[in-house]
């Protein structure tokens, strides 16, 4: 598939899910072939994939998306950084802490988020992840966010999304 995507030298590459159920070695060597061509061709690689770990690794720029609409979209290191988004918090807190993690508490539990995705063909008014979302208040329900540049190239779809910016600088 990767052959034939590249045979018409293209400018942008869309890849989704393109390592979905190889084991590692094979991921890695596919990560490393996605990179080299697209270094060589001078190309544009759109990386559509749920493994935060690939993202950590291969991208410059994140769109974090969420019932079928961006929610959060910044630069890797901030996402990973400073999210604040609480479905991009949420999503950074559930990876698995590693035996070298400080936190003892994020060792023994594996942190979830509660509930599951709406259905999209019979949305409520209002913030689409508000029945999971710890931040939520009745605005929310009223009122869809759009996403908004909370600071420099960082957007946010969130009402919140000031107040866990200020909770982050205070931590
Ligand atoms: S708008 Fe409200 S419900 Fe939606 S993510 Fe932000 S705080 Fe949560």
């Amino acid at each position: 598939m990767i052959a034939m995507a590249m045979s018409c030298h293209p400018q942008l590459l869309l890849a989704d899910e393109p390592t979905t159920a190889l084991d590692v070695t094979i991921q890695a060597q596919i990560l490393d072939l996605i990179s080299e061509l697209k270094k060589k061709n001078q190309m544009t690689v759109v990386l559509i994939t749920h493994d935060l770990g690939i993202i950590s690794q291969e991208a410059q720029k994140i769109a974090v998306m969420y019932a079928g609409k961006i929610v959060e979209s910044t630069t890797a290191g901030q996402i990973f950084a400073k999210p604040l988004h609480p479905y991009t918090k949420g999503l950074i807190a559930s990876i698995p802490a590693s035996c070298a993690d400080s936190d003892k508490e994020r060792q023994k539990y594996l942190q979830t988020i509660p509930g599951s995705v709406p259905s999209l063909y019979n949305l409520e008014p209002g913030c689409r992840f508000y029945e999971r979302c710890s931040y939520a208040d009745n605005h929310c329900a009223q009122e869809e966010p759009l996403l908004d540049e909370i600071e420099r190239g960082h957007f946010v779809a969130c009402w919140k999304s000031s107040d866990i910016q200020k909770e982050g600088k205070l931590n």
